[in-house]
């Protein structure tokens, strides 16, 4: 369990170049504790944030993402994270800037929602029936942070 001790705690995780535009709910409170990860959007559903642990460093990841409409998009798209296949309004194109001039985008869950799946992330006492979930947790776990580490940090 990880604890963010107030709202400035929360706004440093993210980098320069998304703090100026984050929102962050009213309704949170503080100290706010996650275990590996945690999403949120903002009212009107354009930007997402995300707060991330990395499994393997326990590095903590945040990022804001925009969603982005493409001209011509398919009916079915596929998330890039957990792969679940959904309608244009289940999956989007979410974008998150690499720097002033250019942004990295990735086929994902309306609202990030998949990163509510990690919470059944592989523990020591785990139960054998769960886990097949945990496995999956920890393959969507492995995207999320190679998209990150290879585009953003
Ligand atoms: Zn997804």
């Amino acid at each position: 369990m990880k604890r963010i001790e107030s709202k400035e705690a929360l706004v440093k995780l993210f980098r320069e170049l998304d703090q100026s535009s984050l929102f962050v709910p009213p309704d949170f409170e503080f100290p706010l504790g996650f275990t590996h990860s945690f999403s949120w959007t903002e009212p009107g559903g354009k930007r997402s944030f995300l707060v991330f642990e990395d499994f393997s460093t326990d590095q903590i990841f945040a990022v804001k993402f925009e969603r982005s409409y493409v001209s011509g998009e398919a009916k079915v798209s596929m998330c890039d994270w957990c792969h679940r296949v959904g309608s244009t309004s289940d999956v989007h194109l979410y974008t998150a800037r690499v720097n002033k001039s250019r942004t990295v985008g990735s086929y994902v869950c309306e609202g990030l929602d998949c990163i509510d799946r990690l919470d059944s992330m592989p523990s020591k006492n785990s139960m054998p029936e769960t886990l097949r979930a945990q496995e999956k947790a920890h393959r969507i776990s492995e995207k999320i942070s190679r998209f990150l580490k290879s585009n953003l940090f």
